[in-house]
């Protein structure tokens, strides 16, 4: 069985510097402990569990106005995913240091919003409901930012809004998009369009569907909770018409899903560790039907280390 590793896949720069920026933080002696996260820094739980392995306390829940309930002092760090500027304000509020890790992308559709508010618009936001990007998104204007997750999300009252810009999140498989922007453009013909998918997620979606095409099955190494993990499950499934399984780790890989497949590609959502990938691209290109599945991965063996430790 031949294996492609699909190129690009897994961190983005975005990611990257998050995780660097918390461990930066983590070994200032000088910074005020305790050190919290508010909400997951990237979504995957072994990122997650790495930061409190360096001493970083990891709050999650779908409020981060409500999570900093919880902090009364030390320090805290905003994800990669951004927050809304009420969240700053009562960090700044409550005395704590902050630092804020969110991406540049994510930053982006941030100014856009709040430049196109300013100017009088509604906003249409499509993303997902629950997820922190939109959460942080919809902060930036408060009552002006409608979100959009499905089609039927546009089947309520009308927007009467002259002025009428849609904005996407970073994550979203361009596909779908494509679908529902063509449907707000519909209802609403007057509607200025922002597609904000990011570089890092486009190119992982249109590698993940060009090269899963020649592939009889495709895995994708992420995390359950993480967005553009499921949407490169979901492109290649729709998109390259293959069979695509989401595995946390080389663990959850079903000898079913590699029955008579002679090339089986694999890919990874953004904010999965490479040692992770890693470790199933070497199970794959030495798989034995016979053999038994494995039933441990290193990350039972042990921390893996996330990304290089600097030398203090
Ligand atoms: S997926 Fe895109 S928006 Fe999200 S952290 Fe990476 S580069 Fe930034």
């Amino acid at each position: 069985m031949e294996v492609r590793a699909i190129t690009p896949r897994g961190y983005c720069y975005g990611v990257v510097d998050a995780m660097t920026l918390a461990q930066r933080v983590a070994m200032d002696k000088n910074v005020p402990r305790p050190i919290y996260i508010l909400g997951m820094i990237v979504h995957n739980r072994h990122v997650v569990e790495w930061l409190e392995q360096e001493g970083i306390i990891n709050l999650d829940g779908p409020d981060r106005l409500r999570l900093l309930d919880q902090v009364d002092h030390g320090t805290v760090i905003f994800t990669a995913h951004g927050v809304s500027p009420q969240v700053k304000e009562r960090a700044r509020a409550k005395g704590l240091t902050v630092f804020d890790a969110t991406c540049p992308d994510v930053t982006r559709t941030h100014r856009v919003i709040e430049e196109k508010v300013a100017q009088g618009y509604e906003i249409i936001y499509i993303g997902k409901k629950g997820h922190p990007e939109p959460e942080g998104a919809m902060g930036q204007a408060p009552g002006k930012v409608h979100l959009v997750e499905t089609e039927e999300d546009l089947r309520g009252p009308s927007l009467q809004a002259e002025k009428l810009a849609l904005v996407t999140q970073t994550t979203l498989s361009q596909w779908d998009t494509e679908d529902l922007v063509a449907k707000v453009q519909e209802r609403y013909p007057q509607v200025e369009v922002y597609n904000e998918i990011c570089l890092a997620t486009q190119l992982r979606q249109q590698a993940a569907v060009e090269q899963g095409k020649d592939c009889d099955v495709v895995i994708v190494v992420g995390d359950a909770r993480s967005n553009n993990s499921n949407r490169l499950v979901q492109v290649v499934q729709e998109q390259a018409g293959r069979p695509a399984y989401l595995v946390d780790n080389v663990t959850e890989i079903r000898p079913e899903w590699l029955e008579g497949a002679r090339r089986v590609g694999v890919t990874a959502g953004s904010s999965t560790p490479s040692q992770i990938v890693k470790e199933v691209l070497d199970y794959l290109r030495s798989y034995d039907p016979e053999a038994p599945q494995p039933a441990h991965s290193m990350l039972e063996k042990g921390p893996i280390q996330i990304i290089p430790r600097p030398k203090s």
